[in-house]
């Protein structure tokens, strides 16, 4: 059985795969919500071939919690999708899966509401990767979860995997939100060929 299992590298989308995108009605960075606004970040169709190449499957695991909210409908989600997925694979990067969080607890001001609930999909919650686990037949305990948040390192952990943190804050800028909830990543990179590094170094 266990040599039939296949290992995985989950990864973040927002902020590590595509930019951020400046949203002027709210003045905050947040999730592309038009095609058009997708920037794929330096490498990432790169990195993905890459982490294939190797032997991982790559799975994208993304809360868009945007649904709830009524910020984004599934549409554009998709089209965002779709769009990121065309830049990356004219670097050859093309991922195995992508699963994506609709929820949030409370659905702010304008709540669609169906996709208000506490689930167990939205990260910090492991869900995504479980259910990627199952369907894939995925060894948790050799696979990978790289992002650029606390929550995306605390999914990781729940589920058993190693995290990696890509951010280009320093470390000590960071680390004292480290000490609480499985927060504190077992790696630190700057960018996706630092995570890349870390995968080929460090993976049995
Ligand atoms: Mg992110
Ligand atoms: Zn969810």
């Amino acid at each position: 059985m266990s040599q039939l299992q296949q290992k995985a590298v989950f990864i973040d989308r927002d902020g590590v795969l595509n930019e951020m995108v400046y949203d002027e009605d709210h003045g905050i960075m947040d999730s592309p919500r038009r095609p058009e606004q997708v920037v794929m970040m330096a490498g990432a169709g790169e990195f993905v071939r890459a982490v294939r190449e190797l032997g991982f499957l790559a799975v994208v695991a993304t809360n868009q919690p945007g649904i709830a909210k009524n910020t984004l409908t599934p549409e554009n989600l998709a089209a965002v999708n779709e769009r990121l997925a065309e830049l990356m694979r004219a670097e050859g990067g093309q991922w195995d899966a992508l699963k994506f969080c609709p929820h949030h607890p409370d659905g702010g001001y304008n709540p669609r509401r169906e996709y208000v609930m506490k689930c167990e999909c939205r990260k910090p919650r492991p869900g995504m990767l479980l259910e990627a686990a199952m369907e894939m037949n995925i060894a948790l305990d050799r696979s990978w979860m790289i992002g650029d948040g606390l929550t995306d390192i605390q999914a990781g952990h729940a589920a058993g995997c190693r995290t990696i943190l890509m951010t280009q804050l320093k470390i000590g800028q960071v680390e004292r939100f480290f000490h609480t909830d499985g927060r504190e990543p077992d790696y630190i990179c700057r960018d996706l060929a630092g995570a890349l590094s870390i995968i080929k170094k460090e993976s049995p």
